[in-house]
């Protein structure tokens, strides 16, 4: 293989790890916002169940005050029972009285109805909000596992880089810039393996003549179809797909 041709390789390899380990860190972001996605639903529930707690305390005090108003007025119909002229109008307010206290018993009966609602609600937001730690734990073990990997990813690209650095600084300056001109409107891809039939990468034949000029390894030579610089290696480390 021309010498140039076997370091383009070894940085071709090192630059599509590059990428690849550039992509995956890219991702964390994405991946920790999916990860507190998962606390949605139980979130959710946690806040329908407080607000219906609210909603019963009101319905509560609605109902007390419904209570006071009708005690207000039959201590103000007890008093009025001294001052009545008639039999008639005493009777008449006796009965109120009694009504109004029959109401009143009504609505305890309510607001005690609403009370057992109150303590199964508190006790489903125990429930719920234990959910929410535990959930909560696993979603934390999780993101500090994803953060522990990009970690890992970005101590092994700082290494690719490093290689990456010394690989294009090896190799002739004409040929890294053919290299990279290529690379740049082939997904990154400027090299492709040469068979005795065709170009791996874009599958076009090539002249017999041709591959044995790949073969000798004695000049650079070009995919007449793709423009990929051309290899010769019987165990290719990739192929490029066209
Ligand atoms: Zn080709």
């Amino acid at each position: 293989m021309h010498p140039e041709v076997e370091k383009l390789l070894k940085l071709q390899e090192t630059d599509l790890q590059v990428q690849h380990y550039n992509g995956r860190i890219e991702l964390l972001p994405k991946q920790l916002a999916a990860l507190e996605a998962k606390l949605n639903g139980t979130l959710q529930a946690l806040e329908a169940n407080k607000q219906r707690i609210a909603k019963t305390a009101s319905e509560r005090k609605k109902l007390e005050g419904g209570i006071q108003d009708l005690e207000a007025k039959n201590s103000k119909y007890r008093g009025q029972l001294t001052d009545v002229k008639t039999n008639e109008q005493y009777r008449a307010l006796l009965h109120e009285i009694d009504f109004n206290e029959k109401e009143v018993r009504k609505i305890e009966d309510s607001i005690l109805v609403l009370m057992e609602q109150d303590e199964a609600l508190r006790k489903e937001l125990q429930t719920i909000e234990r959910q929410l730690q535990q959930e909560k734990a696993l979603v934390e073990s999780e993101k500090k596992a994803a953060q522990a990997e990009v970690a890992r990813d970005r101590e092994i690209l700082a290494e690719l880089e490093r290689q990456q650095e010394v690989l294009t600084r090896s190799v002739e300056p004409a040929v890294l810039s053919t290299y990279r001109r290529i690379g740049k409107f082939r997904k990154g891809v400027a090299l492709a393996r040469a068979t005795q039939e065709s170009c791996q990468a874009c599958h076009v034949r090539i002249r017999p003549h041709v591959v044995s000029q790949v073969m000798a390894g004695e000049q650079i030579v070009t995919c007449d179809s793709c423009s990929r610089i051309l290899y010769w290696k019987p165990d290719a480390p990739y192929e490029a797909s066209s």
